[in-house]
């Protein structure tokens, strides 16, 4: 039901062939994630060799999978493309608007109620495309993704930055921003920055307490949450092919805490063993067909330091477990100096609260893993301090854990089993008294732990560990406690010791699950009704942005000249507003509203050159819009840097500001501003942002010889009668150009359908 082995085996009858062309031109041996790319390279970027780090690359992705806060806009756009079905094959995951607060079964009810409409909307949207649906219960996105779609050697494009969950069965997946995910589903390529290599060789075997997530917590305290930006992770080596499936996906998982794009292992015996143990031995059997495309060419392997941009050596029989944190991923502590590091830097010792599961930590060997601790607990008459919460990640995994007794043991342990669902990992957590705001410790098998993500008390001192370490100090109830060391009293007064935790990497009665959450999309979807209310205020359909009108635009207003830092979040912001990402006029209100005015240096304030008066960004901008008068706004450097998200570039153009003129653009808010039909323009010389006064009224120039490579002309009046004529820089192609043309990219592609 849920894999599409027509088009593995597509992917899998071109691999040789372009893995081969992609030798010829590289000229040289390949690691495996240059394989992949290459594999996965658009018609119009296939036979060239690409610059690492620097080259621009067309590719085009096998999959798309969505999680449902992302999920709304990107598939409000797609309707727009004209298109009756996806291009390919996707998925929409509702995992993240469960909020955790009792246990699974009543959390669970009261998300159905809340959510109800969002729900509606994707489950009927999902149908009428040929989109499958993972309801809300179903699992989080990366364990359902893993279980389910990953293969080997494919290249899957996800809304949500743990995507990368994936590479732990050789996929290149990747995080992306809804408008990508629109893309790839209408059709189009999806470009991306020919990423760095950094290769990880991992010797020796884990043991004892050692488990997959301390592999990720040391590269996490090596490479910084810098460390991997523009960077894919490789893993290689004989302790590579020594580690679960499973645990595998949670080192690429948590890859995202280091800023890498993804991370990728090769295909093995274990990934083998993975696919055959959730039900795809065919793929497994097809993988097995390519393996030697499936994997790094053995002379990459035996010289990393020459095919890597850097190389990172980590030996699995001497590593310890580690336990990261507070408050950033990459403050890594070796379980033998924890204890004094908390100590030291005054960190609350008690512990409150231990939380496993989540995307990252949730397969059946992390849950055994912990399980046998748990029993240990009970057999040795412990009783645990601290509160203990268990987030299966999916409901194949929990219905099998169930089954096998592990869920049981956890309860007797006084453990409380939540939604198969994001919860407290994304701040989905009532968590009772943290509006107090005290200073406390909770440790969790997590991936992200800055402050306030799990509860929103920003003294809330969140480390993050293995689901093994996270349960021995929830016993014990203590962040000193060092299990392979310390003795716990039990109550009867005896000093116990716990013993290394066992588990299994996959059940020996196989998975099972009596209802998985799935709903298959329609055959034929051309009758089925998208449900949208008109009257809800989180969900709007979208209307086609206008086509350009033919001719030079004059007379627009400056709306704000935004001085210093203007990233995506100033411009639209997320916290409360995330509520309204599905609802394109409401989430308009927060447009540009973090931005400082250069003129009055204050934030949601500028002049409304109409009345003269100062009022909020949004509110201006709308007063502009219903007298028909179009704006502009001027940026500073690096305009539109932070998250890929769309609304950023949709707001101003929904709300009918024409052109955004900065010193200069981080490049993927500019492409989405081309995407929406704007003018995304920089200075030819950035001191020309000086020029630019509070009341100007501005023409700009060309448009009707809009060509690559050639400038438009701004003309800016001043209030007192002077001019300036700015010389404005751009980056579109052609393709872009018929873009703007058209009013936005997804016009274009349905005028073409
Ligand atoms: S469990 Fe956490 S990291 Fe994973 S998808 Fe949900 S919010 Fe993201």
């Amino acid at each position: 039901m849920a894999f599409d082995i027509e088009m593995i085996k597509e992917v899998y009858a071109q691999i040789p062939s372009r893995i081969e062309a992609a030798r010829k031109v590289v000229g040289k041996p390949l690691t495996l994630t240059e394989k992949i790319l290459y594999a996965h390279l658009s018609e119009g970027a296939a036979g060239q060799a690409f610059k690492r780090g620097t080259s621009y690359v067309d590719f085009q992705p096998d999959r798309v999978a969505m999680q449902d806060a992302t999920a709304q806009m990107a598939l409000l756009q797609f309707m727009q493309a004209g298109r009756s079905q996806v291009a390919v094959p996707s998925t929409v995951h509702c995992d993240h608007l469960i909020q955790a607060e009792i246990g699974a079964d009543k959390d669970l009810s009261k998300a159905k109620d809340k959510n109800k409409e969002v729900y509606d909307f994707l489950a009927s949207v999902s149908n009428k495309y040929g989109i499958g649906f993972w309801k809300p219960g179903a699992g989080i996105i990366h364990q359902v993704v893993l279980e389910n779609y990953a293969f080997p050697g494919g290249m899957m494009i996800g809304t949500d930055s743990h995507t990368p969950n994936a590479g732990g069965l050789g996929m290149i997946a990747i995080g992306v921003g809804g408008a990508d995910a629109c893309d790839v589903m209408a059709g189009l390529p999806w470009e991306l920055k020919f990423p760095k290599l950094i290769g990880v060789k991992l010797t020796g075997k884990l043991s004892g307490w050692t488990a997959a997530k301390d592999v990720i917590l040391k590269v996490a305290g090596i490479l910084t949450v810098k460390g991997g930006t523009g960077a894919i992770v490789e893993y290689f080596g004989e302790g590579a092919r020594s580690l679960s499936a499973t645990g595998k996906g949670t080192i690429c998982n948590m890859g995202a805490e280091i800023g890498a794009t993804t991370s990728i292992f090769g295909y093995d015996e274990k990934s083998a063993a993975y696919l055959s143990g959730t039900g795809r031995s065919d793929i497994a059997a097809l993988a097995n067909g390519i393996a030697e495309h499936l994997t790094g060419d053995s002379e990459v392997y035996a010289n990393p330091e020459q095919y890597f941009d850097q190389v990172i050596e980590i030996n699995l029989s001497e590593l310890e477990p580690h336990v990261n944190g507070p408050f950033t991923p990459d403050l890594a502590w070796p379980i033998s100096k924890f204890a004094a590091a908390v100590r030291e830097n005054g960190w609350p010792a008690k512990l409150d609260v231990g939380l496993i599961g989540s995307c990252t930590n949730s397969s059946y060997e992390d849950i055994s893993r912990a399980a046998s601790l748990a029993q240990q607990a009970v057999d040795k008459k412990l009783v645990a301090k601290s509160e203990y919460t268990i987030t299966p990640g999916s409901e194949q995994v929990r219905f099998t854990v169930a089954r096998d007794g592990f869920l049981d043991t956890f309860d007797k342990m006084g453990g409380v089993v939540l939604a198969n669902a994001c919860g407290p990992c994304i701040g989905q957590w009532a968590r009772h008294g943290a509006e107090k705001q005290e200073k406390n410790s909770i440790i969790t098998s997590f991936n992200r732990n800055f402050a306030k993500r799990a509860d929103g008390n920003p003294n809330t001192h969140a480390f993050v560990a293995s689901p093994e370490i996270v349960t021995a100090l929830a016993i014990a109830g203590d962040l000193t406690f060092n299990p392979l060391t310390d003795t716990l009293t039990n109550s009867e007064g005896n000093q116990v010791r716990l013993d290394e935790p066992r588990g299994l990497e996959l059940p020996t009665k196989g998975f099972a699950v009596e209802d998985a959450g799935y709903q298959a999309p329609a055959a034929d979807g051309s009758t089925v009704q998208v449900l949208v209310s008109p009257t809800s205020d989180r969900l709007q359909l979208l209307d086609s942005f206008a086509a350009w009108e033919g001719v030079d635009l004059t007379g627009l207003k400056l709306l704000i000249k935004a001085k210093g830092k203007c990233t995506t979040d100033h411009i639209s912001m997320a916290g409360p507003w995330l509520k309204y990402r599905g609802h394109l006029d409401n989430i308009s209100n927060n447009m540009l509203i973090g931005a400082v005015n250069a003129f009055n240096e204050a934030t949601n304030s500028v002049k409304n050159q109409l009345t003269g008066a100062y009022g909020e960004v949004p509110a201006t901008q709308r007063a502009y819009k219903a007298a028909g008068i179009g704006s502009i706004v001027v940026g500073d450097e690096n305009y539109g840097e932070g998250s890929s998200r769309e609304h950023a570039a949709m707001e101003p153009r929904f709300l009918g500001v024409r052109a955004i003129l900065v010193k200069s653009f981080a490049r993927i808010h500019e492409t989405n501003l081309k995407k929406q039909g704007m003018l995304a323009l920089t200075f030819a010389n950035p001191a020309d942002y000086d020029l630019i006064q509070e009341n100007d009224v501005i023409d700009i120039k060309g448009l009707t010889t809009f060509a690559p490579g050639k400038a438009l002309e701004v003309v800016f009046h001043h209030a007192d009668g002077t001019s300036h004529t700015v010389v404005a820089n751009h980056t579109y192609n052609q393709g872009q150009i018929e873009w703007f043309k058209a009013g936005s990219a997804l016009n274009l592609i349905k005028a073409k359908a």
